[in-house]
């Protein structure tokens, strides 16, 4: 689609006025995380950002692959924030969160059901419309995150075919085009405040409701190195306390195989 509109700052703060402060847009940037953790490190020390745009130039997912997406096709963003109160090995809760919020603002503004696969990202339709990428970054002694998320909302077929995605990739809507940025993000961002709080309470309890989210459990899936070889091939039967997946091979023997190195594929090689 050509022309689409700018994300419109103010209509969002319209919804969300308490972000003001927080609040940095680049119309156009290289990456909203790779901003984000430079802005981490700044001699005036980190704090919590919202970084926002309408088009990165090197926009990356896992293991460096390029996240593709033409200006304002999109709700491009990430968050800052600190990793405490959790511990380095309950990290991936961050991740689970920011997509338990997604879910719950496209049921609300959308009236949308998009599901969990693990590790990072949601689809609807079986076909991927958000990827998430949380990283690490140590600011002296302590560790902070910088998580991102591109939630696809007006790619075109076009779009669609021209970077190669067409049975891969969709919409968080039926239509393109037809679901409000600023009120999507507004309401994932308020959702991601009340599990942040519960995180600090119970996070047991938000942990259980994201792995009885995840659609790949159950599933027969494939895991591929980064090289896109084939690693092992199994049920999905579980997720460790430190989130990576438990994948039961067909002798009975249990693998774990860690969220960072892996991509995880149906057996018949969609995604799940
Ligand atoms: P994986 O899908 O294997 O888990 P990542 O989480 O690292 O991989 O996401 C990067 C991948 O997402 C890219 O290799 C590409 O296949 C896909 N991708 C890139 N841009 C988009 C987009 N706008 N929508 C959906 N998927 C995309």
């Amino acid at each position: 689609m050509d022309n689409l509109a700018a994300f419109d700052v103010n209509n969002f703060l319209k919804y969300a006025p308490h972000w003001q402060s927080a609040l940095l847009y680049f119309p156009t940037i290289g990456s909203t995380n790779q901003e984000a953790r430079r802005l981490l490190q700044q001699p005036t020390g980190p704090r919590e950002l919202l970084l926002l745009t309408d088009k990165q130039t090197s926009g990356r997912g896992r293991l460096n692959r390029r996240w593709e997406a033409p200006f304002g096709t999109g709700l491009l963003c990430t968050l800052t924030l600190p990793l405490a109160p959790l511990s380095l090995d309950q990290a991936y809760l961050y991740t689970a969160i920011v997509a338990l919020s997604l879910k719950k603002a496209a049921e609300q503004e959308a009236d949308q059901t998009l599901q969990l696969k693990w590790p990072n990202d949601l689809l609807r339709t079986g076909l991927k419309c958000c990827g998430i990428l949380a990283e690490l970054e140590q600011v002296k002694n302590k560790f902070w995150l910088a998580i991102g998320f591109g939630l696809n909302t007006g790619l075109t077929e076009r779009d669609l075919t021209e970077a190669g995605l067409s049975d891969k990739a969709t919409n968080v809507t039926p239509e393109a085009a037809t679901i409000s940025r600023e009120a999507m993000l507004a309401a994932t961002l308020g959702f991601l405040a009340e599990y942040r709080l519960r995180l600090t309470t119970e996070a047991e309890v938000v942990r259980q409701e994201w792995v009885t989210s995840l659609i790949t459990l159950g599933e027969m899936v494939q895991v591929l190195d980064m090289d896109g070889q084939l690693r092992l091939k199994g049920r999905a039967v579980g997720v460790d306390p430190a989130g990576g997946l438990l994948v039961e091979l067909s002798a009975g023997e249990t693998r774990l195989v860690q969220a960072g190195d892996v991509s995880v594929r149906l057996a018949n090689g969609h995604y799940a």
